[in-house]
């Protein structure tokens, strides 16, 4: 069993000890000491992180389960060369540690916080990485309920309320005000934050609530029928206001507007862009019309048929279907246009209706099928692709393909 030297003095960060268990895992060598300061994963809480003999901790875990009960394992960067009979020194990671105190004794704060003004109990808890976030069992959070807590949570912190472990047996737990009941036996830790909140709690903890500096709520979303509140404290709270700030000036910066007025400027310059969207739409919708009209006015009659054939390069393909579908509308009109575009050429052939005994999908298949590609549709407009050919091979392809047909 080992003993938890962090149970009763979290900012305890470098310890001696013996080391009384080996093992090899898939993720390396690791170790059991007789007494540790390194915090196992549990309760919502990582792990932490330092150096035992020099060598980096990676991992820490409690084996409650196949173990003795407080068997903590220590994942190592590699195989330590100390004896068992020899002392080995341990340094945690204070930056780490400091960091998950602040947020363990902030949410339960915070948790504190929930049941007295909405009568929302903390049915789940996560420490990430990132942010942290606690699940309750009420529907719903609006932000100015969430405000209203944050107000409460951090007059308990700037109050810097003594925060103290006891060690208590199921019966003390009688006479004690738990928020909610344990689910450990024997014996039991217990949290108090002066005057408002008492927890079971195996985790890390700050000496005062003053420690914590600030709880900032980041976000609430509906969670199994509950909510989920992500917040942040302390350093992490800072480096999130410094972050958001930044972002926001920037781009206050880069609109020329004050700070309060960028929300009203982005609405306003969303609005612009839509209006000129829908302007520009008309326009180039004004210009295909154009370009159609003198399409099929610069080209002659043969045999009583408009033979339109065009090809460009780098031109979207849409704009080449668009002015097929209005070229179609023309009386006695049949064109092949393509769009050479970076990896081949796709083609759109068409005919009006007063044409019918014009097949455009035979015509479009034998001009693809000339280029080394392929295509279809129907009698009356079809589509296709080819690989990449020179301008004047199309257009000569375009040109034969009209020229040796008769059309009545
Ligand atoms: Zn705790």
């Amino acid at each position: 069993m080992t003993q938890r030297l962090y149970y009763d003095n979290a900012t305890l960060v470098d310890f001696d000890a013996h080391i009384v268990a080996r093992r090899e895992t898939e993720r390396g060598p690791a170790v059991q000491l007789d007494r540790t300061a390194f915090y196992p994963t549990s309760g919502g809480q990582p792990h932490d992180t330092g150096t035992l003999a020099g060598i980096p901790v990676v991992d820490v875990w409690n084996e409650e389960e196949a173990g003795p009960p407080g068997t903590v394992w220590h994942l190592l960067g590699a195989t330590p060369v100390a004896a068992d009979d020899e002392t080995v020194h341990g340094i945690i990671d204070w930056a780490r540690r400091f960091d998950h105190m602040q947020q363990h004794t902030g949410q339960h704060i915070l948790s504190a916080a929930c049941v007295e003004l909405y009568q929302g109990n903390t049915v789940g808890f996560h420490l990430g990485s990132a942010a942290s976030t606690i699940d309750l069992d009420i529907p719903q959070l609006s932000w100015e309920a969430a405000f209203r807590i944050e107000d409460a949570v951090n007059r308990v912190i700037w109050e810097n309320r003594p925060v103290t472990i006891h060690t208590v047996t199921h019966d003390d737990l009688k006479d004690m005000p738990l928020r909610k009941p344990p689910q450990v036996t024997g014996d039991i830790r217990v949290i108090w934050v002066e005057g408002y909140d008492v927890s079971a709690c195996g985790g890390t903890h700050v000496r005062s609530t003053g420690e914590i500096g600030l709880l900032k709520i980041t976000g609430i979303e509906r969670y199994k029928g509950g909510v989920r509140v992500a917040f942040l404290c302390g350093g992490r709270a800072l480096r999130d206001y410094r972050r958001v700030l930044h972002a926001l000036r920037e781009t206050s910066s880069d609109l020329s507007v004050a700070q309060d007025e960028v929300p009203q400027t982005v609405v306003r310059l969303q609005e612009e862009l839509q209006t000129t969207r829908r302007a520009l739409s008309k326009a180039q919708g004004q210009l295909l019309d154009f370009e159609a009209d003198h399409l099929w006015e610069a080209t002659p009659e043969i045999d009583g048929v408009r033979r339109i054939g065009v090809h460009w390069i780098d031109r979207p393909f849409a704009d080449a279907r668009a002015i097929a579908g209005r070229l179609r509308e023309r009386p006695r009109t049949l064109l092949l246009l393509a769009v050479s575009e970076a990896d081949g050429a796709r083609l759109v052939c068409a005919r009006s209706d007063d044409l019918p005994h014009v097949d455009a999908g035979a015509i479009l298949r034998e001009v693809t099928q000339a280029l080394g590609g392929r295509g279809g549709g129907s009698p009356s407009i079809a589509q296709g692709g080819a690989p990449v050919h020179p301008a004047d091979v199309i257009m000569a392809t375009i040109q034969s393909t009209f020229t040796l047909r008769r059309f009545e």
